[in-house]
């Protein structure tokens, strides 16, 4: 029979493939028990509920266990790394932190993203931020949609432009009653088209997150551009411990797109924290959200009806829960809102700085206040 050392011994021959490291080394084994019959139970922890390589652990756990004289059978089972040991992690991949700036007041923050434009999520991320805040929340929204930034427009902050304070910081905008945005629209004149290529928008996006003075947030949302890109990948960098929701239209189709947006977070390691259904009813079906949340193991928090009020509201530049909350896509808005609420725990985010070898050198563009 082989004992617990010899058996964490033998999981060294499993290797994570992204992080390219044993599970031992990452300290990914969470415990390890041997029966007097020779079956031997082992908890492995991920870094997020449906990681995709999952599979891979079973397999290489189970081999190299089997491999030992007097084993007789391998239970493995999956748990959950928590925040805390998630950013242990990233300190132990050499991320290195940074627990100062500006961030170090915001409790969370959530990116909101979407396989494709235009299902909503900008929408949903703006009527979540009142939602939040009328829930008695401290909210911030930035708006990382740098080619289809919308929040100005949404929370009607037209063409109002963020002042720079006297510690060189920039000063969000208030929208509705105290939500703080930062928008790269702001900065741009009005529907101009932002050219932006991977170390500008590193640097940019480096520059909302370090150098806005965010002050004490419960919730820090970011609209993220629609898809899989260098935004999300600067982001997960950035904010190891940042919570994805991922907004997605009724349709079988929609889902599909959604889901690589899931794959994506996944694979960055940020956890998906629940799925937002968009603009579910008689023209769109419904459905998707639901079949999505269930394939990824995490919590439909709401579907939001396709409604005439809710978009007449975006266009008028005050969300609709502010406006309506008793409209039946308000309601909805308000319960995703009441659903980030209870997925959230009150720890702070800690920042990390980017490793030298994954991010470009910041380069181009400055904001004003460089
Ligand atoms: P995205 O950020 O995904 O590109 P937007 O939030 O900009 O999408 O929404 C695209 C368009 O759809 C906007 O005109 C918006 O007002 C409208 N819209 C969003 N959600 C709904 C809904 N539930 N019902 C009706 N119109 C909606």
């Amino acid at each position: 029979m082989p004992t617990q050392e010899q058996v964490l011994e033998s999981l060294r021959s499993v290797i994570d493939p992204e992080l390219r490291r044993d599970i031992v080394e990452l300290e990914m084994v969470r415990s390890i028990e041997v029966h007097d019959n020779g079956v031997v139970d082992v908890i492995v922890s991920l870094t997020t509920p449906g990681c995709p390589i999952r599979s891979h652990f079973q397999t290489g756990v189970a081999q190299a266990v089997r491999e030992l004289e007097g084993v007789s059978g391998v239970n493995v089972s999956f748990d959950v790394l928590s925040d805390n040991e998630k950013a242990a992690l990233g300190r132990k991949l050499g991320r290195g932190s940074l627990p100062e700036g500006a961030l170090a007041q915001v409790r969370n923050v959530i990116c909101v993203g979407s396989g494709k434009g235009g299902v909503g999520k900008s929408s949903v991320t703006a009527n979540l931020a009142a939602a939040l805040s009328a829930e008695g929340n401290q909210v911030g929204v930035l708006d990382a949609d740098v080619w289809g930034y919308s929040q100005p427009r949404m929370l009607g902050l037209g063409a109002q432009r963020p002042r720079v304070s006297a510690e060189r910081k920039l000063i969000p905008l208030s929208a509705l009653d105290g939500v703080k945005v930062m928008s790269i629209g702001f900065f741009v004149e009005q529907d101009a088209a932002v050219v932006w290529r991977g170390p500008m928008l590193h640097k940019a996006l480096q520059q909302f997150l370090e150098d806005v003075d965010w002050g004490e947030l419960d919730y820090l949302l970011i609209d993220l551009p629609p898809g899989t890109g260098d935004v999300s990948m600067t982001l997960a960098q950035l904010l190891p411990q940042a919570k994805f929701l991922i907004v997605t239209t009724p349709q079988p189709v929609a889902q599909k797109v959604a889901r690589r947006s899931a794959e994506m977070a996944a694979k960055l390691k940020l956890e998906i924290a629940g799925v937002v259904e968009n603009m579910s009813g008689p023209i769109f079906g419904e459905g998707g959200g639901s079949l999505l949340a269930e394939e990824l193991e995490v919590p439909l928090l709401a579907s939001i009806p396709l409604s005439v009020t809710l978009r007449e509201q975006s266009d008028a530049g005050v969300p609709l829960v502010f406006e309506n909350p008793d409209d039946p896509a308000a309601q909805a808005l308000r319960q995703a809102a009441r659903g980030v609420i209870a997925l959230t725990p009150v720890e702070l985010p800690v920042m990390q700085e980017p490793s030298p070898a994954a991010a470009p050198k910041p380069a181009g563009m400055s904001l004003p206040m460089a």
